[in-house]
């Protein structure tokens, strides 16, 4: 088969590589039906993030089965399945408690970027859809397996509640998904934090009121004014560095929730800061597990349309001019056709 590798800063390569087996009889193969490139996937080809040698990389997919090892009971050949970043039992205290990403048995999937994926822990990661998919809805049940549930976390993470004025820092994929998710959770004003024209808009279509394009101490400012003084009721932190993380603190009412989901970079919390704000900060990569059958269900019944993040897509082979095109800000978000 043929997938992604990852070589070094700025080298991405679409090569020939071995078919994925079976190795632990809890194993699936996946036939990728469509894979996309994360923003996190950029933190490794900006150089920012060391690569050991040649990786292969991606690890947002969905696909269908094409084999199960012989321990796995639920997940069946021909089934269209989706399944997070990281594979999960889904039966350990902690996947009950519902963060399937801290896994006892967790393992991370890699090499989604691919024609083939091997999933481990299969019956516990992969969720099946009710049936196969309209090709139309393949991008917005591709988001699923972690743009879309990592903005959902960010505003779960946040506490949003029905009548809340939301703040939403990052204006990347997940930014713009969590803004989808603070509307779906009845938020009644969502301020989007953006510069940039074409996220804005979809920001907009996605339930924003607000838009603020200052940053630093001006951007907290611009909230307050919009807050009557007081700082949003909810804060989503969808970037990771350290001058999201004070706009997300600073931005906060007392008594707030910042949900963080953007992996930090940098970013350092002060304790007397925290101390005086009366903030609350969850975060963490986002258990989408938990999320995927609700989030199916929306998707299947046309409630929520995630997969528009996508404004490229290209065959796979072409991948490296889908990290380009992310990198220089070319593309919200690069969706890949085996
Ligand atoms: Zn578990």
């Amino acid at each position: 088969m043929r997938g992604t590798v990852i070589y070094g800063a700025r080298d991405v390569r679409f090569e020939e590589r071995a078919d994925p087996a079976i190795e632990a009889p809890t194993d699936a193969v996946v036939r990728v039906v469509a894979a996309c490139v994360c923003g996190s996937d950029l933190w490794p080809y900006r150089g920012i993030n060391e690569i050991g040698g040649p990786t292969p990389i991606g690890h947002e997919y969905v696909g269908v089965v094409e084999q199960v090892g012989s321990a796995v009971a639920t997940i069946e050949r021909g089934q269209f399945v989706i399944g997070s970043f990281y594979a999960s039992d889904n039966t350990c205290p902690n996947c009950l408690a519902g963060y399937q990403t801290n896994c006892l048995h967790r393992e991370p999937v890699a090499g989604a970027q691919a024609e083939l994926l091997r999933v481990p822990l299969a019956d516990g990661t992969l969720v099946a859809t009710p049936g196969q998919p309209a090709p139309e809805m393949i991008p917005s049940l591709l988001t699923l397996s972690d743009v879309m549930g990592t903005g959902w976390f960010a505003a779960v993470a946040a506490q949003v509640r029905p009548g809340m004025t939301v703040l939403v820092v990052g204006d990347g994929a997940v930014g713009l998904l969590g803004v989808l998710s603070a509307r779906q959770m009845g938020a009644a004003r969502i301020i989007a934090m953006s510069r940039h024209e074409k996220r804005q808009t979809l920001a907009i279509e996605y339930g924003a009121t607000d838009i603020v394009t200052e940053r630093g101490d001006e951007g907290v400012a611009r909230v307050r004014e919009l807050t009557d003084g007081v700082g949003a009721d909810a804060v989503l932190e969808c970037v990771g560095t350290a001058e999201s993380m004070q706009q997300a603190i600073k931005s906060a009412r007392p008594g707030a929730h910042v949900g963080f989901v953007g992996v930090p970079h940098g970013v350092t919390i002060e304790g007397t800061q925290l101390f005086r704000s009366h903030v609350a900060v969850h975060g963490g990569p986002a258990p989408v597990r938990q999320y995927l059958p609700e989030l199916i269900d929306l998707v299947w019944k046309g409630e929520i349309n995630p997969g528009k993040v996508f404004d490229l897509t290209l065959p796979l082979e072409q991948v490296a001019e889908g990290y380009r095109a992310m990198d220089e800000r070319r593309a919200i978000k690069t969706l890949l056709l085996p």
